[in-house]
């Protein structure tokens, strides 16, 4: 059945805001309507939706997407069940065998999924180079039986081809997410389970043995019914028991961490899936603890990461305490290198919330940090642990409690005032590589074009690669929509897109001569990139070869003009 003819006509047939409308209170503002978000809970409506565009976005919690999006999203449902109700409500003929979200279907997916498991890991017993890969990253047999790892064949179809063998028909194999178009999911990947509180496997992670610049490390398998990124934790199923036990529970970065750490006896350890730790993943936490140790890379990214879980841990009434370590290290590394003694150091100088903001940020000057910090603390649910910490604020930057106190009322009614402010005319400014994707889905017609003389290479931000890709495998296969792409886009990416759509317009005049420049552009910051490599280096030959590369560079741009 050609889903694919289907969306489009429903996408036809649906007014957005109309059909949005019967959810929640839209009004209108402009070109767009606008409402308080349905999925966080907010004051000040920043939730938009664009009718002309057919799409609609929340800049509060970050969601977007199509109408599909919106009704799985409100309902929590799958694509297949609100496809079948929006074609139900615009009278389109719709047959689809798993009509119903019974729970039988939801049955079939467990089942095809730790099916799926086992047969990763056979084939990981017959991949000698998958099984050194996993010993060169400190790996032992015993981890790879408590988390079940196994690996996915270089192979296009290889489960697939199993899943068939077994009696699994095409619409279950395709609802799984696991295979598309007959193609495999993963392939050459190192594959890591991911379970429910149950012990049921519902989801996959998946890592590159070999990096490769064209593919992205590490991928998780799409979203079903039964498995939801965003509100899923890695190795929670494991850890739980533990996290009881010890009394908190350690929210690492990756896969490796957890895994490692669990093999060194650090068993009550878990891992967002992905991104950052979401609202969800701790209220998961929430139920069996309410203290929480962030343990992650001491480098900026590693300070930022855990600045962002602080906020939804506050929320949630959490205590929370922070180990970092050195920089561009993490759980697995130190365990690899330095062993668990190492680690039960990190951990053992593990400091408050405070500490975060007032010694880990020195670049920024102190009254920054204790704004920061205030803001922070202004997402406290605790009084008495908000009293704490603003009494240790004090005393770590000799300001009385009672200014402190007086600021943070001032810091509350600012971001009320701030989000009061919020207006939906903000302009953002897009880099080389966004203007790039906005083309292309403003005008297909451009893909061709592009791929044809993008260098993926060239790209800065690993998510608008990523998007990329998808797009580059969808129009090689003869496939390429926006309503495929945006099936094939994890939810961050999703967000991404449809901001980027309704914040900003692309003009038609000129479009190959900005995507010339845009891909020019792109192309010469790499080779400044080189070419500061090479200076460093001292280099002479290559500083050489790169100079008369960017000139021709530039050459070009001229001869165009
Ligand atoms: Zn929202």
């Amino acid at each position: 059945m050609d889903y694919q003819k289907i969306i489009e006509e429903i996408k036809e047939k649906v007014d957005i805001v109309d059909f949005i409308g019967e959810f929640i209170d839209l009004k209108k503002t402009g070109q767009n309507y606008r409402a308080l978000c349905p999925f966080h809970s907010e004051k000040t409506p920043s939730f938009f939706v664009s009718p002309s565009k057919k799409i609609w976005h929340c800049f509060g919690c970050g969601k977007g997407g199509d109408v599909l999006t919106f009704l799985m999203e409100y309902e929590n449902i799958d694509f297949y069940e609100a496809l079948s109700i929006l074609a139900k409500r615009t009278g389109i003929e719709f047959f689809f065998s798993l009509k119903s979200p019974s729970p039988v279907s939801k049955e079939k997916l467990y089942e095809i999924y730790k099916i799926s498991a086992l047969f990763y890991s056979d084939q990981l017993k017959n991949s000698q180079r998958a099984k050194k890969y996993l010993l060169s990253r400190g790996i032992d047999e015993s981890s790879i039986g408590t988390f079940s790892i196994g690996y996915a064949p270089d192979e296009k179809d290889a489960l697939y081809s199993y899943l068939k063998a077994q009696n699994f028909d095409d619409n279950i194999i395709k609802r799984s997410a696991l295979v598309t178009n007959n193609y495999d999911f993963f392939r050459d990947r190192i594959i890591i389970p991911i379970h429910d509180l149950t012990g049921r496997i519902i989801g996959f992670g998946g890592r590159l043995i070999e990096l490769k610049s064209e593919l992205p490390k590490y991928i998780n398998s799409p979203d079903t019914t039964i498995f939801k990124k965003g509100e899923n934790l890695f190795g929670f199923w494991q850890a739980k028991k533990f996290i009881k036990e010890k009394g908190y529970a350690v929210i690492v970065e990756g896969y490796m961490d957890v895994i490692l750490c669990h093999q060194h006896g650090f068993k009550n350890v878990v891992a967002p899936l992905g991104t950052s730790v979401t609202l969800e993943q701790l209220r998961k936490i929430r139920r069996v603890t309410n203290k929480i140790l962030f343990l992650f890379d001491g480098d900026e990214a590693g300070i930022t990461a855990t600045e962002r879980g602080l906020i939804p841990a506050f929320q949630l009434g959490f205590i929370v305490k922070i180990a970092l370590l050195k920089e561009n290290e993490d759980p697995a590394s130190i365990l690899q290198k330095e062993g668990s003694n190492s680690l039960r150091n990190y951990i053992a100088q593990a400091f408050s919330p405070v500490d975060l903001f007032i010694e880990k940020r020195k670049r920024k000057n102190l009254t920054e940090r204790i704004h920061d910090c205030l803001n922070a603390l202004s997402y406290l649910k605790d009084s008495i642990y908000q009293e704490q910490l603003l009494k240790e604020l004090s005393e770590k930057t000799d300001i009385s409690e009672m200014s402190l106190r007086d600021e943070l009322k001032k810091v509350v009614y600012e971001s009320k005032q701030n989000k009061e402010k919020f207006r939906f005319s903000e302009k953002i400014l897009l880099n080389e590589e966004e203007f790039l994707l906005r083309i292309i889905l403003a005008y297909p017609g451009k893909i061709n074009y592009v791929l044809k003389f993008i260098n993926f290479e060239d790209f800065e931000t690993n998510h608008v690669r990523n998007i990329f890709l998808k797009i580059k495998n969808l129009y090689e296969s003869g496939q390429y929509s926006q309503d495929r792409l945006f099936n094939l886009l994890e939810q961050n990416e999703k967000s991404f897109i449809s901001k980027l759509i309704i914040m900003t317009e692309i003009e038609q005049n000129s479009l190959e001569q900005n995507i010339n420049d845009c891909i020019k552009r792109l192309s010469i910051k790499t080779v400044d990139k080189k070419i500061k490599e090479a200076a460093k280096l001292g280099d002479e030959k290559s500083l050489y070869e790169l100079i008369k590369k960017k000139k021709i560079l530039l050459s070009k741009d001229n001869e165009r003009e």
